[in-house]
Parts: structure tokens; sequence; C-alpha cells
């Protein structure tokens, strides 16, 4: 393998292995991008096959996070890491305080957070050694569940995109098809029956169905059903890739808003279904509350803060869609493009010399004394 190409290929900054005997810890940080700023992305645990895969994990899931942090207006760049293992079985105070001390070493430049298959409790070992991590408990100043915050901003995305397709921001007249009842469609679906909406439901957890049907009387719908409803909204919440070459034909839907990751199994998923006057709203800027909430740590966390900026996953939504109709292009590439362009705009405005205390002006050296 040509790695610098490899590396080079999609603009990623810095890749760096860490690797501890003792601990058995082999890590992975992938830094794609800090013009924004330090660089933010989850630490994900996974027994890869093979160490080709967990890099191959690593730079995509990275450039995501770049994508991710540009278009939600934060002063951050993109970056992620990956540990190689079991978590049942490799996971130990030594091994998560040694990765913490590893990514001490980058200066900030990377700052790590939960992710599949990591905890809070893993957090706070690497929090003994670092202060690069958010997503620790609420009594290190943590901001605790993301969830409620993903929610919200589902909610909020979902509003937009009535108002663009309707021009009616009333969640209440419509009707919706909900997959995956978890952490974040927990919450949807409260709102929205709070709202007076008609909510269908499904989820693999047959119990959680029945939970939200009786507590707030949402209609279950089978696994398989989900994709033929008269819904107006789907919104998946579940898993990732289900608009593909199998369901695409199946939505009778005029809107697809929801929180998964990677709805679209195929980018030409996203011009399909522009062609069927179907408005999607980009997973990674609705679902992006829960990185908003995490990263409002780095200056003290604050949830009437966070929930104000969430709720700003509206106008960023509005945004997105401007652009579509801008330059013709579908919304999933608008997206893109906003997070583009405001990396460029402000990677421009850095080209400005502003007096940072911490530039040497001069070649001189700093005199460390040494004790005798
Ligand atoms: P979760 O694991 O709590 O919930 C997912 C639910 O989907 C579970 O109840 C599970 O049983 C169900 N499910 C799994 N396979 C299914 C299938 N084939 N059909 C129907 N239901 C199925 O996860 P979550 O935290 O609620 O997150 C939901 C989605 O949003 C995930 O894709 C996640 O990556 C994404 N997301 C979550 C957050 C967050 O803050 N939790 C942030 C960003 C993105």
């Amino acid at each position: 393998m040509n790695l610098f190409d490899y590396i080079g290929d999609k603009g990623h900054e810095q890749v760096v292995f860490f690797n501890c005997n003792t601990s058995g810890l082999k890590a992975i940080v992938a830094i794609h991008n800090t013009t924004l700023g330090p660089a933010l992305g989850g630490l994900r645990m996974w027994n890869y096959e093979t160490e080709e895969a967990a890099l191959k994990d690593v730079l995509r899931l990275s450039r995501g996070m770049t994508y991710k942090a540009a278009v939600s207006g934060l002063n951050l760049g993109g970056g992620k890491a990956v540990l190689i293992g079991d978590p049942k079985t490799d996971k130990s105070e030594a091994f998560f305080r040694s990765f913490g001390r590893f990514i001490n070493t980058l200066g900030g430049r990377y700052i790590t957070a939960e992710d599949v298959n990591t905890t809070v409790e893993d957090m706070d070992h690497i929090y003994q050694e670092t202060d690069n991590v958010v997503g620790v408990h609420p009594a290190h100043g943590g901001s605790g569940d993301p969830s409620p915050y993903t929610a919200f901003g589902t909610i909020r995305s979902i509003e937009a995109s009535l108002n663009k397709k309707y021009g009616n921001t009333n969640l209440g007249d419509y009707t919706y098809a909900v997959q995956g009842v978890g952490h974040v469609g927990y919450h949807i679906v409260k709102t929205l029956r709070e709202k007076g909406a008609k909510v269908l439901i499904t989820d693999i957890n047959q119990t959680r169905v029945n939970d939200l049907v009786h507590e707030f009387g949402a209609e279950a719908v089978p696994l398989n059903d989900i994709y033929d409803t008269d819904a107006q909204i789907f919104v998946p919440c579940a898993l990732g890739g289900v608009i593909n070459e199998n369901t695409i034909d199946r939505l009778k839907c005029d809107i697809v808003c929801g929180s998964s990751n990677n709805q679209l199994e195929t980018s030409k998923m996203g011009h399909e279904l522009e062609a069927r006057n179907i408005l999607y709203a980009p997973d990674y800027a609705v679902n992006a509350g829960g990185l908003i909430n995490v990263a409002i740590e780095l200056q003290g966390y604050d949830s009437d803060r966070s929930n104000r900026m969430v709720s700003n996953i509206y106008n960023i939504i509005e945004r997105i869609y401007k652009i579509s109709d801008r330059d013709s292009i579908p919304p999933f590439e608008a997206a893109n493009r906003l997070a583009e362009e405001r990396i460029a705009a402000l990677g421009e405005t850095k080209k400005v010399y502003t007096r940072n205390p911490l530039t040497r002006l001069t070649g001189r050296r700093r005199t460390i004394q040494v004790e005798a």
C-alpha cells in the first residue's frame, strides 16, 4: 500500500498510530482538517478483521466529522480515533489512560469523545490523563446523554423541511413513520405525539415498541412495512443505508428526515430521491445536536446555550435547501458545499496576520533553565 497516497487522497493532515504492549492498546487517530479548529471526534472500539480495515474506517469517519462540524457552525475540525480490540475483553483502566497520555502528546490538535463501544467511564479514565476529551461524567463538567439534543435537532430539521415542502411548520398536521425508537427515536416520538401528530413506529425490540404505544399512543407497524406507509415524513432513527435500491421505490413520503448516520446507501440514492420529489434532509446536519452539545463542554457546559445552538439547526437546514435551489443540486450535495464554502471562507481570513501572543516574532530562543 502506498500509505501517503491513501491518506492524502481525501486530504487528511495527520494519522498517528499508538501502541502500548503492556495495556494492549492499539489505536489510530486520524486528523482530517483543522482549518476551523481542533479536530473533535469520537473514539470507536471495534474488533477489526484487519489493520487496513481499521485505517479505512478512521479515515472515512474523521472526514465526516470535518463536514459535520463545519456545517454546524462549530469552530472545530474533523478527527476520529479507533481502538483495535474486543470491547468485551480488552478494556481496562490502563488501556484508556494509555490512550489519554498518547493523545495529550498531540497538543490539543485532537479532542476525543464517546462513540460506538466506548462509554462515559472510559472517557473518565482518559480525563485522568488529558483535558482533550469531552463526554465525561457530568460530575466533571460533562454534558450527559446527547440523545435528547440529537432528537431536538432532528425535530428542528423536520420543521425546516415541512416549511420548505408545505410552507407550514406545524408538526401536528402530519403523519410520521419512525424507524427505530431507541434513545433518539423515543424523544422524537414523544415530541411529535405532544404536538398531536399521528406517529407510526417500528423497532426490532418489540418491548420498546409496546412501551411507546402504551406511553404515547403511537401506532405499531411491522418492521418491513415501515417503508410502505402513507406517512408524509419518514424518520430513520435506527441504521444506515436504509435508502437503497430495494427501498426507494416503496417510499410514498414527501420528506426523509431522521437521525441515523449515512442513510443514503450510495450518493445515487440522493439523486433518486430528488428525482422522485422527496425532500431529503442531509443526515449529518440533522443529527449534529449531539456533537454541538458535547462541544459546548469545551467552554464550560451550559444546557441553555446548547438548546439555543441546537435549535439553530433549523436555520442550517434552511440554508442547505437554499444552496440546493441556488445551485440546482440535491440537498445532500448542498450540505457538503455549505461545509466546504465555510472552511474555504474562514481559511481565507486566517491568511491575514494578526499578532498572536504565541507567535515568535524574531529568531530569539527561550532560555530553558535547568536546575543543577
Ligand atoms: P439506539 O441504539 O438507542 O436506538 C436504535 C434503535 O433502533 C434500537 O431501539 C434498535 O432496537 C433499533 N433497530 C435496530 N435495527 C433495527 C431495524 N432493522 N429496524 C428497526 N429498528 C431497528 O441508538 P440512538 O442513540 O437512538 O441512535 C439512533 C440513530 O441515530 C443511530 O443511527 C445513531 O448512529 C444516530 N445518532 C445518534 C446520536 C445520539 O445522540 N444518540 C447522535 C448522532 C447520530
